[in-house]
């Protein structure tokens, strides 16, 4: 089993020709409301690809909280553990889209901001059967370390998106196995002065990239570069093993957004399955791949037969 701890948002999306300046306003030309959030993104991405999840986490009594509960339970998710809030609205994420796909966005964390080392506590008998934890920082630090702990407690691997970046503590670090990060996270994760080779780097300057994650206690990175693939950084591999580049599945993208979190999704269900790392990023890759040919989140991740369609091609 898959278990998710973390956040559920309402994505309200307004799109314009070009985003206001401070003080001004402008006049949109769209407007949705959508499933998001990064923990019930990667929950859904995960159950769409067939892996057995459970999403831990807290809505408001309220029209967004119905529908992401909707959102979630559609894609084969138990939403058993997520709480309902008497105190806080549902997350919501306010996002305006240029028409260059250029967005600014804010989060109010909402219930979400609720969900507490207590709630991680409640939800043990899951937590004690899962082979993966699945984590991001959309919730508060404490929340996330006690998740972490559960997990390794019970002897799941311990997948932690650093998303959206914050410090975190050495002791997160110590219970995390797989570390997922965009590459702009994983410069302000290694600190100032570091930088994270650009594409076409070679496996050389990612080696050293690997050395800095293993001398702060994370032994597996993946590292996604958006439209350029994944590396593996993996410092418990074989020496010729210790770097591995994931080609990009070449698709003609249109909504990018969610990308990531189809990516962390796939990759704990391969991981859960009993694939190795870097089978498991080749084939979050395809997953996240097709994610962008579709527009929105949750709605566009695809299934497992879809990925393994596209593999065999
Ligand atoms: P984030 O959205 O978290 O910054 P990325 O942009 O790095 O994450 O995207 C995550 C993964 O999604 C990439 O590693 C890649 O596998 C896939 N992906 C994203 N954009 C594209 C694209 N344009 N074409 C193919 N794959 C993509």
């Amino acid at each position: 089993r898959i278990v998710v701890v973390g956040s559920l948002n309402a994505d309200l999306t307004i799109y314009c020709e070009r985003l206001p300046q401070p003080g001004e306003t402008v006049h949109g030309n769209g407007f949705a409301v959508n499933p998001g959030g990064k923990s019930a993104n990667q929950a859904v991405a995960a159950g769409r690809l067939g892996g057995h999840v459970s999403l831990v986490g807290a809505v408001g009594d309220d029209p967004n909280g119905h529908m992401l509960l909707a959102s979630v339970a559609g894609a084969g998710v138990d939403v058993g553990r997520v709480r309902t809030s008497t105190s806080q609205p549902t997350g919501v994420a306010v996002i305006a889209v240029d028409a260059g796909g250029e967005n600014n966005i804010i989060i109010s964390a909402g219930a979400n901001g609720t969900l507490s080392p207590a709630d991680v506590a409640e939800a043990a008998d899951v937590l004690d059967g899962a082979a993966v934890v699945t984590l991001c920082l959309e919730v508060a630090m404490p929340t996330v370390l006690a998740a972490a702990k559960a997990g390794h407690d019970a002897g799941a691997k311990v997948l932690l998106n650093l998303s959206p970046y914050a410090h975190i503590p050495s002791e997160l670090a110590g219970l995390t196995d797989v570390l997922l990060v965009n590459a702009h996270e994983a410069a302000l994760f290694l600190g100032p002065g570091a930088s994270v080779p650009g594409a076409g780097a070679h496996a050389a300057q990612w080696d050293a990239v690997r050395e800095r994650f293993a001398e702060r206690g994370i032994r597996q990175v993946l590292v996604t570069l958006g439209a350029h693939g994944s590396v593996v950084l993996d410092s418990d591999a074989p020496a010729n093993r210790t770097v591995v580049f994931v080609e990009p599945t070449s698709v003609s993208a249109v909504d990018t957004t969610g990308a990531g979190d189809a990516f962390t999704g796939a990759v704990a269900v391969r991981l859960a399955a009993g694939d190795g790392l870097a089978d498991a990023a080749a084939f979050a890759s395809v997953a996240a791949a097709l994610a962008t040919t579709r527009k929105g989140t949750q709605a566009a991740y695809p299934e497992a037969a879809d990925v393994e369609r596209r593999l065999r091609a």
